[in-house]
Parts: structure tokens; C-alpha cells; sequence
């Protein structure tokens, strides 16, 4: 079967006509499509059989209602989606989010990046990625367990251990994981263990997952120091966010030797010249579950800026661990002219295209969130694979998160090189994870 070739701009455009007003969407098709035109070159099958025409249209989107009842008795409406992006490694495989930003074009893109981060973990697991425009900021307990519940109400119909499996995302943690697997059981009358990743240790859920995306930044960050005979040790990092992935990559990086002295949240920036308390933060949003400010009551001696911007302090490695295009190209510019020599994506696609330009041009050794925050998704598939052994016995060590990060690494590495563009991880990660998927769908 054969059809007329078309470039990757032309591609591009076609798919943003047909998807109006994703502007998400589209940066993340962007930024993908414009590396992959060598690939499509070398292997033509690919551009006669239209995989990236087929790969970047999601398999399937689930638009739902989320009716919940607030704690003063009022109806709230909510609007739930699931996203199956592409099931040609494995079921369906991503985190839920439930986040006033969420719409369908920010479902779209982080599936999409999805596909290309799950196949670069070189497991069998495809890409999704769901959520709500509900906002988990100041709800009480009993309104997080009841909108969780609704949600899944609708949800259970569309996954299961080998359809697809949701974990969590911003908004979504080891809490309300819990109360949407109590959920997704009561109404299957099924313990289908693997239907959800993240789950607490002791139901089925496995001690790495919590730390995997952080502590896999920091295994990433390092391997790409490495690759420039340098290492974190001494060094003086910046970590936006002070979520799941921002506290488990701060504490790495201070068990590696390096010294974080920032994090954030989205009302303002904390600094401490003696280093984040990690425990602090933990105590802060983990179990007071307040912002960011409130780490002052432990250290009266740290500074809290309001609305600050934390790429306004320098740092030798920075590593924007909150959300997406929360770096652009001004913050870019200030890091470089501090003297950053690495920027180590920890969210989904927090720096914007211009800024990226920026960090290349510069020679700032750069890890896009695909390959540099695979290592929770990873541990995720890991504990599929615990769970479809219906076994207790076993648990994956950090040392095996720390083999997948080196083999992400040197994937994009030598995938980078392959095509002439040595030490660009964007072209290594979007071309290694491009041709697995690639692959299994022409097979
Ligand atoms: N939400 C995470 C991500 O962006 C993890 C997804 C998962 O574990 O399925 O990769």
C-alpha cells in the first residue's frame, strides 16, 4: 500500500486544523513532529503506511459528567475525561489529574507525550491520560472521597488491568487512589489489583512508586552530567513545585550531594540558603496538607516571595518540577545568564518551545519531561507486573528504577547521535520513543 509522502510541516498542520483551539495540544505535536522528519526519511514505510498521521489522532477520548455533593449540600458538576492515546505496546497508561486547567486539549497533549515517554521505558504499556476540571484546593476530605467516588462511577466501564490503567498526576495522590480503587472494587465486585497504579504499599502498591519520577529526574540529571564529566555534587539546584515529583527529586538531589535551596508552589517561591528541609515539606503538604508558606512555622529563618519567580534565583541545575510552559523563554534567559549548565524537565512539558531554543543554542544540557520523568510511569508498569503475579512477596528496588533512567539515557544518547545531533535529548527521546511505537503498529 502505498500514498503520496507528505512533510512533517504539512502533517502538522492537518492535525491542528482538525483540532481547534488545543494550543497544548499542538506545542506538544510541534515540538514532536519537528524532529522526526530524518526518521521518516530513513524508514519510508513509515511515511507510506501514514504511522504519524495514524499515532497522532488519540484512539479513543471519554467525555463524562461528575456530579458530587459539597460538604454544605450543594450539587457540583464537574466534567471528567479519559484519554486512550495509543495501545500498540501495552494497555492504555497514564496518570489522572484533577486540576481547574484541565480540558480536552490538555488531555490530549500529556496522552500524547504519554506514548512517546511510555515506550522509551522499553515496558508494555501504551499511553492515556484523564482527569477533571475539579480543583482538590481546599475540599475537605469527605468531598475529595465523594467526588473520587463519583468520578469512578462513570470511569470503571472504561478500564481494567489490561484496558487501561490511570494512576495519579497533579491533584491525584496515594489518597485518592485509595478512594477510587474502594470505589472501582465496590461496583465490579472485582480486587483487580492492576487496574490502578500508585497504590498504597500495603494493598498492592509498591514502596518506589511514590519517589520514582523525582529520584528518576535526579538519576537522569546525573547520567547527563556524567555525559560532561561533571556530577550534582556541590552543586546549588532550584526545584519549582513542592508536589509529589518536586519533593522526592529534592530529596535525591540532597542524598546525591547537591544543595536545593527553592521550591514553590503556585502562590509564591520559598528559599533557604541552608537548604530545603525535605521532611519539613513533606509535613507541610504531605500531612497538614497547607501550602508552601506555611514550611516558615518549621524555619523561621528561610524567606517565603509571594508571587515570586523562581527562575529569578541562581542555580547551577534547574529542575521544573510543577506544571506546563512554567519556564519560558525570559526565565530561560535568566538562568543562562546566571550560570545554569542544566535544565532536567520533572513535570510534563514545563518549558515552552522558545525556551528549549534557548537552552540548546546556549549548550544548558536540557532532558525533556518524556525521558527525564519516565521513572514513575515505569514504576508503574513495574507494579502491574507485581500485581498480575498476585504475589506479596516481592518489591522493586530503587536500583532497578536507577537501571531503566541509565537505559533512558543512553537510548537518547545514542539515538541523538544516530542522527547527527549529539547531546539533544529532545531529538534522542522523540526519535527512540517515535520508532517502538512505530514499530508495533506496522507489525
Ligand atoms: N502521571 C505520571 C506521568 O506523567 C505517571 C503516570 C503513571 O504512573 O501511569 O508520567
Amino acid at each position: 500500500m502505498t500514498s503520496t509522502p507528505q512533510t512533517t510541516a504539512y502533517i502538522y498542520q492537518q492535525i491542528v486544523d482538525r483540532n481547534p483551539g488545543e494550543p497544548e495540544f499542538h506545542q506538544a505535536l510541534h515540538e514532536v513532529l519537528e524532529t522526526l522528519a530524518p526518521v521518516l526519511d530513513k524508514h519510508p514505510r513509515y511515511r507510506e503506511e501514514k504511522i504519524l498521521e495514524r499515532l497522532c489522532e488519540p484512539e479513543r477520548q471519554i467525555i463524562f459528567r461528575v456530579p458530587w455533593v459539597d460538604d454544605q449540600g450543594q450539587i457540583q458538576i464537574n466534567r471528567g475525561y479519559r484519554v486512550g492515546f495509543n495501545s500498540a505496546l501495552g494497555p492504555y497508561k497514564g496518570g489522572l489529574r484533577f486540576h481547574p486547567s484541565v480540558t480536552l486539549g490538555t488531555m490530549k497533549f500529556l496522552a500524547f507525550e504519554q506514548t512517546f515517554k511510555n515506550a522509551l521505558t522499553g515496558l508494555p504499556i501504551g499511553s492515556g491520560k484523564g482527569g477533571a476540571d475539579f480543583d482538590p484546593k481546599g475540599k475537605s476530605d469527605n468531598e475529595i472521597m465523594r467526588f473520587c467516588q463519583s468520578f469512578m462511577t462513570e470511569l470503571y466501564r472504561h478500564i481494567g488491568e489490561i484496558t487501561d490503567v490511570p494512576a495519579g498526576d497533579i491533584g491525584v495522590g496515594s489518597r485518592e487512589i485509595g478512594y477510587l480503587f474502594g470505589q472501582y472494587k465496590r461496583i465490579t465486585n472485582r480486587y483487580e489489583s492492576g487496574v490502578l497504579t500508585g497504590k498504597s504499599p500495603n494493598w498492592g502498591g509498591t514502596l518506589i512508586r511514590k519517589k520514582a519520577t523525582g529520584y528518576g529526574a535526579v538519576f537522569f540529571a546525573e547520567e547527563m552530567l556524567a555525559a560532561n564529566n561533571n556530577s550534582l555534587t556541590d552543586k546549588t539546584c532550584v526545584v519549582s513545585g513542592s508536589g509529589n515529583v518536586a519533593i522526592y527529586a529534592m530529596e535525591k538531589l540532597q542524598a546525591s550531594g547537591a544543595k536545593v535551596i527553592a521550591c514553590s508552589d503556585s502562590n509564591g517561591v520559598l528559599f533557604d540558603k541552608n537548604g530545603i528541609d525535605v521532611d519539613a515539606v513533606i509535613q507541610v503538604k504531605e500531612v497538614e496538607r497547607q501550602r508552601i508558606k506555611a514550611y516558615l512555622e518549621h524555619h523561621p529563618e528561610a524567606e517565603y516571595f509571594e508571587n515570586g519567580n523562581i527562575w529569578d534565583i541562581a542555580c547551577d541545575v534547574a529542575f521544573p518540577c510543577a506544571t506546563q510552559n512554567e519556564l519560558k523563554d525570559k526565565d530561560a534567559q535568566t538562568l543562562i545568564d546566571n550560570g545554569c549548565i542544566a535544565v532536567c524537565e520533572g513535570a510534563n512539558m514545563p518549558c515552552t518551545e522558545k525556551a528549549v531554543a534557548l537552552f540548546h543554542q546556549h549548550k544548558v544540557a536540557f532532558g525533556p519531561g518524556k525521558a527525564a520523568n519516565a521513572g514513575g510511569v515505569a514504576a508503574s508498569a513495574l507494579e502491574m507486573q507485581h500485581n498480575a503475579t498476585h504475589s506479596s512477596s516481592y518489591d522493586y528496588s530503587e536500583e532497578h528504577l536507577h537501571e531503566i533512567m541509565i537505559n533512558i539515557h543512553r537510548n537518547c544518547c545514542q539515538t541523538a547521535e544516530e542522527f547527527d545531533q549529539p547531546g539533544n535529548y529532545v531529538v534522542g527521546a522523540n526519535i527512540a520513543g517515535f520508532r517502538r511505537v512505530a514499530d508495533a503498529m506496522l507489525a
